[in-house]
């Protein structure tokens, strides 16, 4: 028989509650920052025992809850950060649920002890120095205030989480997975939140130490490589981008140093870290002409747009959010990404405004910033075997060569020398495959082959998109003997076949004839080329992605194109081909996601020779 129908106490609806807000002791410690945040604090302590599941103590600096409103704290359904449906559908504090204190307090032994400023009569603080405490009692319900020493600011402290839901206490893990996961938390907050001050104690050991950044350019880089690896601001690109209503700010690391993990991936709405399944595929797509799909990228990213225009009310620990506009902010992210990703560590190679912050001294040093203005751009004889010849470029050489240091000349110092160019001026080819030259900043090592993919993938899409691609007939049409489906591809995908330049005559089951092909690939072994090309298609299946296709098809047929390793190149066409690069776009990662491209800074060099110590 079905039991009578009661209302729950309040204690059990807090711990209800908890179920969804309180996971674990990382889940506590968002929250507990979060409300730091909201209170306007400039530092936060945070100090862990056991990984959290034994205590863990928030302090900040900021506004301190008024005595009187201690116990109104913790109550269900309290908050002083929404009042009526107007706030809730412009939510502009981290926190408005009003749950998270009461539903702490349900599954743990909780103490919040607080001070506001002290010109503040309500502080009402019996001796100067000191603030109220109030503890939950064994019923859920708060205690009374008493005195208690704490400077402005707020502490919540919290002991033995889920002692009184022992089966909840069964799915923590270990002390160090737990401590792992909060220590995740409070590095999402400090990318975010720079200018906070945030240090985290177990058992008294310091675990991140990240003072303020006082709007330091520096110190905001440090945090970043403090946080993600100490590369990560020299090899990342700094992001600009705004449109009406909306702006995407933030670091990408170069494609080049992809994961095999999506580990380092953080994307901030209005400031609050969220994992979206829209933003995500944005980004993805964003990459996806210059990522492999099995690479992950990393990046920090903040998207700011009117608060009206996102409702962060969908997710119990406000995980999720939902645009309003979702597919107009899903392409402004794709396209923001893709035009930086586009314009590559080699400033230049796209729009110029966003050029100034570039100079922040992101992205491998020195060489994005500098100008390539007095430096003509020429095709390379080579990649592609078209292009114009490079003759007439070695005379120019002796003006342009770096000054004996490798330093560039003083700006306007003598207008007779030109800047050194970002990729600079060959000076050998090591094994046939690598291509060294020396730029202002140091030594910039080029992988050939991967060079000539990217470029020769950016012409054909060009010519593709622009429905330029030149096809030229062959004298002796190739006959192909390939399986069934495939044949049966190359009919079904006869129109994009032939605007990607190829023309292929079915003759039966298996048979195919080729008798036209793309000028761009002269040079290229065309039987494996179509194999290659007729597999991929076999392999994208029903796709409806025909973009996705074509850039496949592209790829395959630029890396068909490009040259191969142990063609020996004269100094000519090296410095030819390093011009052509820096006017490509894309040009820092071959069409595979592998750097085409490193620089070993003279710092560096200095460094490993212990030269100037
Ligand atoms: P919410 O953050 O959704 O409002 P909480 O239960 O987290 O709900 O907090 C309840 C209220 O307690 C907040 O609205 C705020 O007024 C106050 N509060 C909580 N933590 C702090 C803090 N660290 N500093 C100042 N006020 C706080
Ligand atoms: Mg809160």
């Amino acid at each position: 028989m079905a039991n009578p129908i009661r209302i729950l106490s309040s204690q059990l609806v807090n711990q209800i509650a908890a179920g969804e807000v309180v996971e674990r002791p990382a889940s506590i410690v968002k929250e507990l920052i979060e409300n730091s945040l909201d209170a306007g604090c400039g530092r936060v302590e945070i100090e862990v025992e056991r990984g959290g599941i034994e205590r863990l103590r928030v302090r900040d600096d900021g506004c301190g809850i008024p005595h009187d409103q201690l116990a109104l704290a913790l109550a269900r359904h309290a908050t002083s950060k929404v009042s009526d449906l107007s706030d809730l559908e412009a939510v502009g504090t981290l926190g408005f649920r009003g749950e998270a204190l009461p539903s702490i307090a349900s599954v743990s032994r909780l103490t919040l002890t607080s001070r506001t400023a002290d010109h503040q009569p309500q502080a009402a603080a019996p001796t100067p120095g000191h603030g109220w405490e109030i503890a939950v009692g064994p019923d859920g319900r708060p205690e009374a205030p008493r005195p208690a020493p704490h400077p402005q600011g707020t502490t919540v402290d919290v002991r033995d989480l889920f002692f009184n839901t022992p089966a909840r206490r069964k799915f923590l893990r270990t002390e160090r997975t737990e401590l792992g996961h909060l220590e995740q938390v409070v590095r999402r907050v400090a990318l975010a939140r720079p200018d906070v001050g945030l240090r985290l104690r177990h058992h008294g050991r310091i675990l991140l130490d990240l003072p303020p950044s006082d709007g330091d350019e520096g110190r905001i880089l440090a945090r970043l490589d403090q946080l993600l690896g100490a590369d990560f601001s020299a090899q990342s690109l700094l992001l600009e981008e705004e449109a009406v209503d909306l702006r995407l700010h933030g670091w990408v690391m170069r494609p080049a140093f992809s994961r095999g993990q999506a580990d380092q991936q953080y994307f901030y709405v209005n400031g609050r870290m969220v994992r979206d399944k829209l933003m995500s595929h944005a980004v993805r797509q964003a990459f996806s002409d210059v990522l492999h799909h099995a690479r992950h990228p990393v990046y920090v990213l903040f998207l700011e747009l009117p608060t009206r225009l996102v409702d962060v009310n969908v997710h119990p620990a406000k995980q999720e959010v939902r645009f309003r506009e979702a597919r107009q902010v899903h392409d402004f992210v794709q396209r923001a990404l893709q035009r930086r990703l586009a314009r590559g560590a080699l400033a230049g190679s796209g729009p110029v405004e966003s050029e100034g912050q570039d100079r922040a001294g992101l992205a491998p040093p020195g060489v994005l910033a500098r100008t390539r203005s007095s430096t003509p751009v020429r095709p390379s004889t080579l990649s592609l075997g078209v292009g114009e010849g490079s003759a007439g470029y070695a005379a120019d050489l002796a003006f342009q060569r770096p000054t004996p240091e490798g330093r560039l000349p003083e700006e306007g110092a003598d207008p007779g020398r030109r800047d050194t160019p970002p990729l600079g001026f060959a000076l050998a080819q090591l094994d046939g495959i690598y291509l060294l030259a020396q730029t202002a900043e140091g030594l910039v090592i080029v992988d050939i082959h991967a060079a000539h993919e990217r470029i020769g993938y950016e012409r054909l899409k060009r010519a593709w998109k622009t429905g330029q691609v030149v096809r030229q007939p062959l004298l002796v049409p190739l006959t192909l003997t390939v399986s069934p489906h495939e044949a049966e591809l190359s009919e079904t995908q006869s129109e994009m076949l032939s605007g990607l330049g190829l023309v292929i005559d079915r003759i039966d089951a298996g048979t195919l004839v080729v008798r036209e092909f793309p000028a761009l690939l002269r040079s290229a072994d065309l039987e494996s080329l179509v194999r290659d090309l007729l597999a991929d298609l076999a392999e994208q299946g029903r796709s409806e992605r025909v973009e996705e296709a074509i850039n496949a098809a592209l790829s395959t047929m630029a890396c068909h194109g490009a040259v191969r390793a142990n063609r020996r190149l004269t100094l000519d066409e090296m410095n030819a081909l390093l011009r052509e690069m820096e006017g490509v776009e894309r040009i820092d990662q071959c069409n595979h996601g592998r750097p085409t491209w490193i620089q070993v800074t003279r710092d560096e060099l200095d460094r490993r020779f212990a030269r100037g110590r």
